[in-house]
């Protein structure tokens, strides 16, 4: 009778234990699904662009191959700077500070006005004019993809700038945003302002392919394409067509895009063809 009555209170006492495991369990399980909910919404705010358009816009080429304004230095590469109405970016760097710092000086920016400098990808003619800036200025935050090399990233903080790495689409500034590391082989991204008139995507060489780029970046926004510029990397003509059908409004190619593309979409797009290189200004009002 002892022993029988000993069994059946371990037994519910072993029971208890259990389910008071499973309660807590269960009470943990609930903080931790909230938690991982709240970092998701943070992140989507992050990584998704915002309802906000911003206007006055001044993109000024600074640093190309192509020719436009023949009182700008021609180098070879490319860097342009995106002036708002309360910060001053510059997307890539050229391959020569001196001609750099030059072209800023006659576009009448001052090298301590930016705050914001974003490297498309890693080779010389978008890097190759960073560090002479830094000399300058080095009050900045570079936006690198993350696949730089630590190396190269070491060199930036040196100077005291801050080195912020890019995996995903993110926000840079109000309005401004990159559409994170793109590409396989040479990873680059590319610059995305979201203006009262429509997405305008800035690229450096477009490795990952100018049409890829176009794609995710609508992929990503669901938004209209108003301008893209920058270097196409030598597309084949045909890629005009596939513009039209992504529904680019207008188009600034410059640096290694090359004079048969140009030509192809100059002939294509008519009034809604920018003519870039150095020196050439684009006002969005
Ligand atoms: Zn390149
Ligand atoms: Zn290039």
């Amino acid at each position: 009778m002892k022993i029988t009555f000993m069994i059946v209170f371990i037994v519910i006492f072993v029971i208890i234990l259990i389910l008071l495991a499973l309660i807590y369990k269960f009470i943990f399980n609930i903080n931790t699904m909230k938690e991982n909910k709240e970092n998701i919404t943070k992140d989507l705010e992050k990584n998704f662009l915002s309802n906000i358009t911003i206007s006055n816009i001044t993109i000024i080429d600074v640093y190309d191959n192509v020719e436009f304004n023949p009182k700008f230095k021609t180098g070879f590469g490319f860097a342009c700077v995106v002036k708002l109405k309360n910060n001053t970016i510059l997307f890539d760097t050229g391959s020569d500070s001196k001609i750099l710092l030059t072209n800023l000086e006659i576009a009448g920016i001052k090298p301590e006005e930016i705050g914001i400098i974003v490297l498309s990808h890693i080779h010389g003619d978008h890097t190759g004019g960073l560090l002479g800036f830094l000399r300058r200025n080095s009050n900045v935050k570079v936006y690198v993809p993350v696949s730089f090399p630590s190396s190269f990233k070491k060199e930036i903080k040196a100077t005291g700038a801050k080195v912020v790495n890019v995996t995903n689409f993110m926000k840079i500034t109000e309005g401004i945003y990159s559409t994170g590391e793109l590409g396989t082989w040479i990873k680059e991204q590319s610059l995305v302002i979201n203006s009262d008139k429509g997405l305008i995507i800035i690229t450096g060489c477009a490795h990952p392919g100018i049409v890829n780029i176009v794609k995710k970046v609508k992929e990503l926004t669901n938004k209209n394409i108003y301008i893209v510029m920058g270097g196409f990397h030598h597309p084949p003509i045909e890629i005009v067509k596939e513009f039209k059908k992504l529904d680019v409004k207008k188009v600034a190619p410059s640096h290694c895009t090359g004079d048969e593309a140009i030509n192809a979409f100059k002939k294509e797009y008519q009034e809604d063809f920018i003519k870039s290189g150095v020196g050439k200004i684009i006002v969005i009002k």
